[in-house]
């Protein structure tokens, strides 16, 4: 182990000069949008959970029934005994919220991607990417072996450009871009991209990891995505609350996926407590538009006090520039019992490091004050 020990020891010591050592903290997150954490508390602008649903009530009780019901474990991959029952009616219910003709559960969004992009591509095809799409798809396409270059961000002519240089030496295409960029909370171009995948012979692939409740009415204002050219990648992990990845597309490509996607195929199924209570909370997003409508009204009231443009998605960068300086305002933060992620290179480019706040519906506006008069007392 002496060559391994003196690498990850260098390794290590390079990063933690950079500011961008990372290391766990243990949080008790019984109660979002408060935190415990060494017996403190704390409100947290860190997490995922748009919703708060993953603390809720109802939906606690439905995994909670599912277990007493089903056991723990799936038992095996879904093509062999782990398809409980309950994955039909979960996947029934992202198609029909999501309207495409079908869906597919995977272990993660992370998985998803890992293990779709390799089954839809390959070494004779072409992936043009934005720039700031998250790692999964980077993985998914370097596992795929396809030749992929990443376009300006929500860039369409950068975009166009990559196409008309390459697309006529490649089988297949694929475009890929974010509904909700994970980092930014920007949102894509995606008629004019889809116009491209169309005009190319190709597919457009969208993450749609954090537009799950938000990204739904503007793409069904343009007619999306019940379009056989658009395969939507989603989570379960963040407004959803749960865990687990999916794919929603045509019945055809959902059918090649089962077949032939090696994370499904090889891994094992969800637990079924995770099931029940990811379908109870599809069941509440589909259901209650006040949810989106509450949180992203929480965001603008934060945009609005602290002289940002206003916003579509409930997530907001504070772009710092600088790793350390940016580590020093969330450990200031930190220290009045606001979390927020410090987010560094290389989540985002070079001296793109920023505090990234995720509002939800949970928060109150005493919570929310509480940040903006921290925050203007640091900035
Ligand atoms: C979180 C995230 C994923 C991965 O989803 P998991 O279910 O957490 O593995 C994929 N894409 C984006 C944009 C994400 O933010």
């Amino acid at each position: 182990m002496q060559i391994f020990n003196e690498f990850f020891s260098k390794n290590l010591a390079d990063i933690a000069i950079l500011a961008q050592k990372r290391e766990l903290k243990k949080y008790d997150r019984g109660n979002f949008p408060i935190l415990r954490h060494n017996g403190q508390e704390f409100i947290s602008f860190a997490c995922n959970d748009y919703f708060g649903l993953s603390t809720k009530e109802s939906i606690k009780k439905a995994g909670h029934n599912a277990l007493q019901k089903y056991g723990n474990g799936a038992g095996a991959s879904r093509l062999l005994t782990g398809d409980n029952i309950l994955y039909q009616e979960l996947e029934e219910k992202l198609a029909a919220f999501k309207r495409t003709q079908k869906a597919l559960v995977f272990g993660s969004g992370y998985l998803a991607s890992l293990s779709a992009i390799p089954a839809l591509v390959g070494k004779n095809d072409l992936v043009l990417m934005d720039k700031n799409c998250h790692a999964c798809h980077i993985d998914g396409v370097k596992l795929s072996g396809a030749k992929f270059y990443r376009f300006l961000h929500n860039n369409v002519e950068s975009c166009h450009n990559f196409l008309k240089l390459h697309r006529h030496k490649f089988t297949k295409c694929i475009i890929i871009t974010e509904t909700v960029f994970s980092m930014d909370g920007d949102t894509a171009p995606i008629g004019e991209l889809l116009s491209l995948a169309k005009e190319y012979q190709g597919a457009l692939m969208l993450d749609d990891a954090h537009g799950l409740g938000f990204s739904e009415k503007s793409l069904n204002e343009q007619n999306l995505p019940l379009d056989e050219h658009i395969i939507l990648l989603g989570t379960l992990s963040k407004a959803c609350g749960g865990y687990g990845g999916y794919i929603c597309a045509s019945s055809l490509l959902i059918d090649y996926l089962l077949n032939k996607a090696r994370g499904f195929i090889f891994s094992t199924g969800l637990p079924p407590a995770v099931l029940a209570a990811n379908i109870a909370a599809i069941d509440i997003i589909a259901n209650d538009k006040s949810l989106p409508y509450k949180t992203i009204q929480n965001a603008n009231y934060f945009c609005t006090s602290m002289n940002l443009s206003k916003t579509k998605s409930p997530i907001i960068p504070i772009i710092i520039g600088n790793s350390k300086l940016t580590l020093d305002i969330a450990s200031k933060l930190y220290e009045q019992g606001l979390l927020v992620s410090a987010i560094r290179p290389p989540t985002v480019a070079k001296n793109s490091a920023r505090i990234r706040l995720s509002f939800s519906a949970s928060h109150n506006i005493d919570q929310i004050n509480k940040l903006i008069n921290a925050l203007k007392a640091i900035l």
